[in-house]
């Protein structure tokens, strides 16, 4: 629900709405910053990778992932690709500590990943989604992967992606993910499941690339796209 009708916007706020209020701002490379904030807790609680939504201005919402969530379920941060020319980006960027929000969280189950053996792949959007996912999952089996950023936040952001690969993006989008998995799919990198998020295009590409050169099927496939070229909003 990117965009709505301002009083429809508010019905939905009412509805979903936990009040919020940013603690601490850390800009952690030159194109992503990080926003602790304080929480209203949510019903079957908050949890690392989930969806969460931010009323950005009358009419308009846009998605973020939970990063990560404090022991006492009240404290959550989100990581924000900064750069793109949008209305989120530019909502994100301007949030001060003290400032109060209204985040959006539905009740939903956990996200249940088959298999130990679970690959993530990704772009800048989608650091924080695979940060909160592989830290789950590396406590019980394996997650690898790769995720393309901007090259001056790649040191950065490898110490928040432990067993992913962090690559240098191209200029068009998806590329080093897709010749990443091109070089190392084969039948010896055996993964049970995999989920891929970002750019619906490239997520397509890379779906593509799965089914031909591993032994993952489609269901064990899950993709989830963040944003699309030509579209805003997602
Ligand atoms: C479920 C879900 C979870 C998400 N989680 C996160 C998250 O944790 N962190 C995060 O930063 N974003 C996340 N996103 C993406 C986020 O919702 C916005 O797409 C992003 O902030 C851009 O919004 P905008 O309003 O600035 O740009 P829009 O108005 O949506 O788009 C403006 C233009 O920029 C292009 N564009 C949008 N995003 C990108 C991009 N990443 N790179 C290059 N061009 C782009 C669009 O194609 C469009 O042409 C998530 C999206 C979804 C659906």
């Amino acid at each position: 629900m990117p965009s709505m009708p301002g009083l429809l916007a508010t019905l939905t706020e009412k509805s979903f709405g936990h009040r919020a209020s940013i603690a601490a701002i850390e800009q952690i490379s030159p194109n992503f910053r990080r926003v602790d904030l304080r929480v209203e807790p949510l019903k079957s609680g908050w949890k690392a990778g989930q969806d969460i939504q931010f009323r950005i201005d009358d009419n308009t919402f846009r998605h973020y992932s939970v990063m990560a969530v404090d022991d006492t379920g009240t404290a959550i941060s989100v990581l924000f690709h900064q750069g793109v020319d949008g209305p989120g980006s530019r909502w994100a960027a301007a949030l001060s500590v003290g400032d109060d929000v209204i985040a959006l969280g539905m009740n939903t189950p956990a996200p249940k990943y088959r298999g130990d053996r679970h690959l993530y792949l990704g772009d800048g959007s989608a650091v924080g989604v695979i940060h909160g996912l592989a830290a789950t999952q590396n406590a019980n089996g394996t997650a690898s992967g790769a995720v393309e950023v901007p090259a001056e936040d790649r040191e950065a952001l490898a110490g928040l992606l432990p067993g992913i690969d962090v690559l240098p993006a191209e200029p068009v989008p998806g590329t080093a993910v897709a010749e990443w998995i091109e070089a190392t799919a084969s039948t010896e990198a055996r993964y049970d499941a995999a989920s891929l998020f970002g750019h619906a295009q490239s997520i397509q590409r890379q779906r593509r690339i799965l089914l031909d050169r591993t032994e993952l099927s489609k269901k064990s496939i899950t993709t989830k796209p963040y944003w699309a070229t030509g579209k805003v909003g997602l």
